[in-house]
């Protein structure tokens, strides 16, 4: 099979800003592989968790490396690959994890969701995301996007790093542009707080109280992750007492092995396909969170639409979908991923579904 690689920039309509800092523009990677007359794309990029971090520079390096080596062998079976996937990071893992199912689906010309068994019926709206800021900036973000679509379930992000008042002013900011919308408009919205590792125990234990009586519906990682997974599971185990909101990891998350570790504590999981390593793992983790009684939350990074349609794939799974970043791009260069108002469609073409739009695609040429 031929693998290549291109570089491409996506730049955000409003920068995010979460507790760890602020992003507006990033640089991702289309992996392409193409085989026997068909050809199947795959998006990664660099990415930070507080404790890990890739760079795009990096995960480009290390899919290079693998020109040559892959240069003999087929696509297909792609358990075939595996020991090939095994050896690369979660983000170099999950370019070419992409670009091998969007082929396999486009070499049986069927979406990876139907290949799978799942009912894109089943899909619930997406979560739009507020980052940090002053609480008039934020709300004006609110009503950015509530021009764009319903934007019935907001995700607010919190962890400021000018403490704990500048989180209660945002949190009652929010809370009552949500009650002003549902008086007016007669829409409920519902409200998820993520703190991105942002609060230590005490903080924690002093917010709870306060996003209860804000109406929030869960808390996303309210402790920093830690390397040491012993330590990480620990603070969740901490919090889980006195905590009656559902408790998700995300930054804690990136596995199959983390789920099973976090499980007894956690009440949920975001999965992304950055972390993951690509849809075989994602896969396997939102089946598994399912069968252990544990909320599947699907979110992403700084992402195109190729990757937000390859996580759209797994929707039918999802209880909390959180796929927001391409709604936020001026220069997202990719086709096929649909909505119906806030509710994320996994797209219906072949494999992912999604596309090179033409400024790409006449690049990759
Ligand atoms: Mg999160």
């Amino acid at each position: 099979m031929r693998l290549s690689l291109r570089r491409f920039p996506l730049r955000k309509a409003v920068p995010l800003a979460i507790s760890r800092g602020v992003s507006s523009t990033v640089e991702h990677l289309l992996v392409t592989i193409e085989h026997d007359g068909v050809v199947g794309h795959g998006e990664t990029g660099g990415f930070d968790t507080g404790h890990r971090h890739h760079d795009t520079d990096a995960i480009a390096a290390e899919l290079e490396a693998l020109v040559p080596r892959l240069a003999p062998l087929a696509p297909e079976p792609l358990q075939s690959l595996e020991p090939w996937l095994a050896a690369l990071s979660p983000p170099a893992r999950c370019g070419l994890d992409l670009a091998l199912h969007d082929w396999w689906g486009r070499r049986l010309g069927c979406p990876l969701h139907r290949l799978w068994g799942l009912d894109p019926e089943a899909c619930v709206a997406t979560s739009v995301t507020l980052g940090l800021g002053e609480p008039e900036a934020v709300v004006a973000r609110l009503e950015r996007w509530w021009a764009l679509l319903p934007a019935s379930r907001i995700k607010l992000k919190l962890g400021s790093p000018s403490g704990l008042a500048h989180d209660l002013a945002l949190l009652e900011a929010v809370a009552a542009a949500l009650e002003q919308r549902r008086q007016i408009a007669g829409a409920p919205c519902e409200l998820q707080v993520d703190a991105n590792g942002g609060w230590d125990l005490e903080v924690a234990h002093a917010m709870l109280p306060q996003l209860q009586r804000a109406g929030v519906v869960l808390l996303e990682q309210p402790l920093a992750p830690l390397a040491d997974p012993d330590r990480d599971t620990a603070g969740f185990a901490a919090l889980q007492h006195g905590c009656a909101l559902p408790l998700v990891a995300d930054e804690s998350c990136w596995d199959l092995a983390d789920l099973l570790r976090l499980a007894p504590h956690v009440d949920g999981i975001n999965i992304k396909l950055l972390k993951s390593g690509g849809l075989a793992e994602a896969l396997l983790m939102a089946r598994t969170a399912r069968r252990l009684g544990l909320g599947v939350m699907l979110g992403c990074y700084s992402d195109g639409s190729l990757l937000n349609g390859a996580a759209a794939q797994l929707l039918p799974l999802v209880h909390w979908p959180d796929l927001d970043s391409h709604l936020n791009l001026i220069d997202d260069p990719f086709l096929g991923l649909d909505r119906r108002d806030d509710v994320l469609l996994p797209p219906s073409g072949p494999g992912l579904g999604v596309l090179p739009g033409p400024a790409l695609a006449e690049e990759v040429r």
